[in-house]
């Protein structure tokens, strides 16, 4: 059997900032990631050289240090979200009203190359050959020296079986206790705080709209937009940083279990681009639409009951590891500041990486 210092679970910028870390320090890590593609809710499909965020798209340069840092470090180039001009409101009854906008406080900015050039940057640097796509781990076990790691689907035997001296999981906590088996059986109450602990944005589905020239900002329009009506219930200017391709994008404001299926939810959202922007919107160069709620390596049934606040994150059960710390939890909604955010993802990683280290 294959003998490793850390098994990372999860691909997503957690699992790879774990990683950029251990690597650093000569480690020898597996990423097991059980997508076919890295970044797991950052996810930038391209169009030429344009990234379209439709998982993240902001970070906040006031409020997140450990992104900042990382942005610098890659040397990638951010821009503020456009803002300038007016905003509309659409009632439930479908009447468009233009309103003063809702500037972000404090600033978001947009990365050039979509959120995706984060993970990216950090693989250019320490390579991507430790990295093992399409492997879903479906059970860890504990066991005198570590723990050994089965990677499958838990109605088959395991395709393969990892063993380590550590785990890092680097995935949503309640995703974890609902598709990973653990022996011994992880204590009830900790089983508990992680199913507790909702996905950040699981429940909610993008869409982002590109198009060769900015109709709305024309009409002095910021592309920002706010409806009761739906299908979308929040839109921004979602451009490039030098104009071209100048895009829309936003979220659905219709719950999980009441969102139809991709064609008939893109036909809506077009439909109700054009009434509030205009006839210029009804023929992007692409639209793209993705429903985390769907996602099975993202979201779990209790994530389709949306959560709009903000939940207070902090480490399962109070604990960041377990079993004599070597099994370890990192991932956003692990992290007790910036859960859920991009900043929690690499608080998260930062922490788990010490704790191997140790
Ligand atoms: C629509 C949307 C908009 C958002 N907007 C923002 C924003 O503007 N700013 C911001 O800061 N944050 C935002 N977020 C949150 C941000 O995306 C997350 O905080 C961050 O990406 C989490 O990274 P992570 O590595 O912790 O988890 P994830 O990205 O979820 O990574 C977990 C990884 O584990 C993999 N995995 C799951 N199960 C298994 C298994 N059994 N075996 C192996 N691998 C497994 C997954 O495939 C995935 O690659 C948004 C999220 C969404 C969905």
């Amino acid at each position: 059997m294959e003998k490793i210092d850390t098994i990372i679970v999860g691909a997503g910028l957690s699992g790879i900032a774990c990683a950029a870390r251990l690597v650093a320090q000569n480690k020898s890590v597996v990423v097991l990631e059980a997508r076919s593609r890295i970044g797991g809710r950052i996810l930038c499909p391209a169009h030429q050289i344009f990234f379209a965020d439709l998982g993240p798209s902001w970070f906040w340069p006031m409020i997140n240090p450990e992104v900042s840092a990382l942005v610098r470090y890659l040397g990638l180039k951010s821009y503020p979200q456009f803002e300038q001009g007016l905003a509309l409101f659409e009632t439930k009854a479908g009447d468009v009203q233009t309103v003063s906008g809702c500037p972000m406080e404090p600033p978001a900015f947009r990365l050039e190359g979509g959120m995706i050039s984060l993970v990216k940057g950090l693989l250019i640097r320490i390579g991507a050959e430790f990295i093992r796509l399409n492997h879903p781990v479906c059970e860890i076990r504990r066991h005198e020296n570590g723990c050994k790691v089965s990677v499958g689907h838990l109605d088959q035997p395991p395709r393969c079986t990892l063993s380590a001296s550590n785990v890092i999981l680097a995935l949503p906590p309640r995703l974890a206790a609902r598709s990973i088996l653990f022996t011994p059986d992880l204590p009830s109450d900790l089983t508990q705080a992680m199913l507790k602990a909702s996905t950040w944005m699981a429940g909610h589905a993008k869409f982002f709209a590109l198009y060769d020239k900015a109709a709305w900002r024309s009409m002095g329009l910021s592309g920002q937009a706010f409806s009761q009506r739906g299908p979308l219930g929040e839109i921004h200017d979602g451009s490039g940083a030098c104009a071209v391709p100048y895009g829309l994008t936003g979220f659905a404001g219709i719950p999980a279990l009441r969102r139809k299926d991709e064609k008939t939810m893109s036909r809506a959202i077009l439909s109700q681009l054009v009434q509030l922007f205009g006839p210029d919107a009804a023929q992007p160069l692409e639209l793209y639409y993705q429903d985390w709620a769907t996602e099975l390596f993202t979201a779990t049934e209790y994530d389709k009951r949306s959560c709009h606040n903000h939940p207070e994150f902090y480490p399962p059960g109070g604990k960041t590891s377990i079993w004599n710390n070597t099994l370890h939890f990192a991932g956003s909604e692990t992290a007790g500041q910036f859960g859920g955010y991009l900043e929690g993802a690499l608080v998260s990683a930062r922490r788990a990486a010490a704790a191997v280290s140790e």
